[in-house]
């Protein structure tokens, strides 16, 4: 038996990886879990196009026991296996070396956290792990082989007569400290919980020994611990199943099992894309607003997949601030699965994917607008905020994406409508969108400067929301109509006969009004004569493209 050093790089790796403190230890099952799985895709994939090889669809899985008497856990499959040279090449050098490449032109960053996000595959074992012996027999090989390491002092291999094909993975777990409890990695239920929580949907059934109470027999209630061998994982993924197969009732399932929300969502999307980028995605809106929506606590982002296997719970660079409401998966065979977080930024398909959703999701909502009114009405009260925001925060970038999924209230219909609805049934004079901004509908109601307009039949949209202008200056415009509010200074109702009337009346009324200027000093800027009052004597309006209602909001911003 020869003892062989860890390649440089892999000690490396794995010193950091020893020394982690990184909180998220627990992923070393998925990693070995997913790599189980790996290997029995390859052997399937030989068992379905090599007749020599019998096919029987229960040989494959993985087996995961613990023995809480040696501290060892167990993880079993009936994989492709590895001969001497597939052991020597896979597990003395690491077979991605992108992530310590990546560490080292980040030398200067928490290199533990690096560590974690990139969840570095068979090494991430010994996280947990004092000594790990892996036993293995190819498919290509008579002969089986024992593996065994203890870290970075190297590793040893030498012949075992195993009787099957396929790996057993042995971890040593260590002994509890006081950062870490590792007695949880051995742990019936512990493990279980991990189980479904990161590889929940690997196609291939994980076994476990579950134990529990149940009554001896039919006529006896007893209670007697029975221990059964179970599948715990539900190997289907929802999103990977057919549209027509699911109901409405499996969908919001899923969004309780995710702990999406405590609602039902009030919609969902499944997205299946076969393009330049593949992915398959399931979308949920809320029906109710998160708490803490609103504010600088919430975290947008998807459970993000490859292939199958949890790669990160909130990646928020799959969805646009103005979407930011999304919750759900997505999951894509051509991600890798040791991706961090700061390469999945810049990633081409993590891009493309994202594109994709934001292209659906608007859809979505503009068929939700046009076919169920209600209902978009009712997402329009929780999130629509958060959709003026984006028009406004993107500078009008997003203009054609959110402008027709904007509502506003309407003096008119005394509900909300879109910015089509009131252009498409604009008097052929009306040459703007009237809009009026303030405290309430009711107040908005009153205002002297609303009357003139109503009387000509134009509608008017009333903005009770701070960011309701802000967010229209920033769209300038809607199919070539400007936004004018009704409080600005030239509202161009008048025809020419009226203007002429103006001027002139403006003259002989000079003094008089030089003389209330005077009284008022700089309390105002101008005293003018008003074409546009009715039954009110007089109107405050503002000068130029900041309303009265914008000067207060802006006048109670921090500097
Ligand atoms: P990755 O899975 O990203 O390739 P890992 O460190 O997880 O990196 O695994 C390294 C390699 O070791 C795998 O690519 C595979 O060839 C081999 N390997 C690991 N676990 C198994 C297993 N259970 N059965 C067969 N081969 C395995
Ligand atoms: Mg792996």
């Amino acid at each position: 038996m020869e003892t062989k050093q860890f390649q440089a790089e892999s000690k490396r790796l794995l010193e950091m990886m020893i020394n982690s403190i990184y909180s998220q230890k627990e992923i070393f099952l998925r990693e070995l879990i997913s790599n189980a799985s790996d290997a029995i895709d390859k052997i399937y994939y030989k068992a379905l196009t090599d007749d020599q090889i019998s096919f029987n669809q229960e040989d494959y899985f993985v087996k995961i026991s613990a023995n809480k008497a040696d501290r060892t856990l167990h993880v079993v499959d009936t994989g492709i296996g590895m001969t001497k040279e597939e052991l020597e090449s896979n597990l003395g050098t690491i077979a991605k070396s992108g992530s310590l490449a990546f560490k080292n032109e980040n030398e200067m960053k928490d290199g533990q956290e690096i560590i974690g996000q990139f969840g570095v595959g068979f090494y991430s074992s010994f996280m947990v792990a004092d000594k790990v012996v892996v036993y293995t027999k190819s498919l290509n090989d008579e002969q089986g082989y024992k593996w065994e390491s203890t870290g970075v002092e190297g590793y040893t291999i030498e012949p075992y007569d195993k009787e099957d094909v396929g790996t057993e993975i042995i971890i040593y777990i260590k002994e509890n400290d006081e950062d870490v409890n590792y007695d949880d990695f051995l742990d019936e239920h512990q493990l279980k919980t991990i189980v479904k929580k990161y590889s929940d949907f690997i196609r291939y059934p994980i076994k476990m020994d579950v134990t529990e109470q149940k009554p001896k027999s039919d006529d006896d209630d007893e209670l007697v611990e029975v221990t059964e061998e179970k599948t715990v994982n539900s190997m289907v993924p929802i999103w990977r199943k057919n549209k027509q197969e699911l109901t409405d009732e499996d969908y919001n399932a899923f969004y309780q099992e995710k702990h999406f929300g405590f609602d039902n969502p009030l919609t969902h999307l499944h997205i299946s894309v076969d393009g330049m980028v593949r992915f398959q995605s399931i979308l949920y809106i809320p029906e109710q607003l998160p708490y803490d929506y609103y504010s600088k606590e919430f975290e947008k982002g998807l459970e993000l997949y490859s292939n199958g296997v949890l790669i990160m719970e909130k990646s928020a660079d799959l969805v646009p601030d103005h979407f930011s409401f999304l919750k759900g998966i997505v999951d894509s065979e051509d991600l890798s699965l040791n991706i961090s977080r700061e390469i999945l930024q810049q990633d081409k398909q993590v891009k493309l994917i994202a594109k994709n959703i934001e292209k659906k999701v608007k859809n979505h909502l503009q068929s939700m607008l046009k076919n169920a009114r209600e209902k978009y009405e009712k997402f329009f009260e929780a999130f629509g905020r958060q959709l003026k925001f984006g028009v406004y925060s993107d500078f009008g970038a997003n203009k054609e994406k959110l402008q027709d999924l904007l509502l506003f209230y309407s003096s008119q219909e005394k509900k909300l409508v879109s910015l089509a609805e009131y252009v498409d049934r604009m008097p052929e004079d009306q040459k703007y969108i009237y809009y009026a901004s303030g405290e309430s509908h009711d107040r908005i109601e009153k205002l002297p400067q609303t009357e003139m307009l109503k009387d000509k039949g134009y509608e008017i949209l009333y903005f009770t929301e701070e960011v309701d202008e802000f967010a229209i200056k920033m769209l300038m415009n809607y199919k070539e109509k400007e936004f004018k509010s009704v409080a600005s200074g030239d509202l161009d109702l008048d025809d020419e006969e009226t203007k002429k009337e103006a001027e002139k009346q403006k003259e002989e009324h000079k003094e008089l009004l030089d003389h209330m200027k005077t009284l008022l000093g700089n309390k105002v800027k101008d005293v003018r004569l008003s074409t546009r009052l009715k039954s009110h004597p007089v109107c405050l309006t503002a000068e130029g493209d900041v309303s009265i209602e914008m000067e207060k909001v802006l006048k109670a911003m921090p500097d």
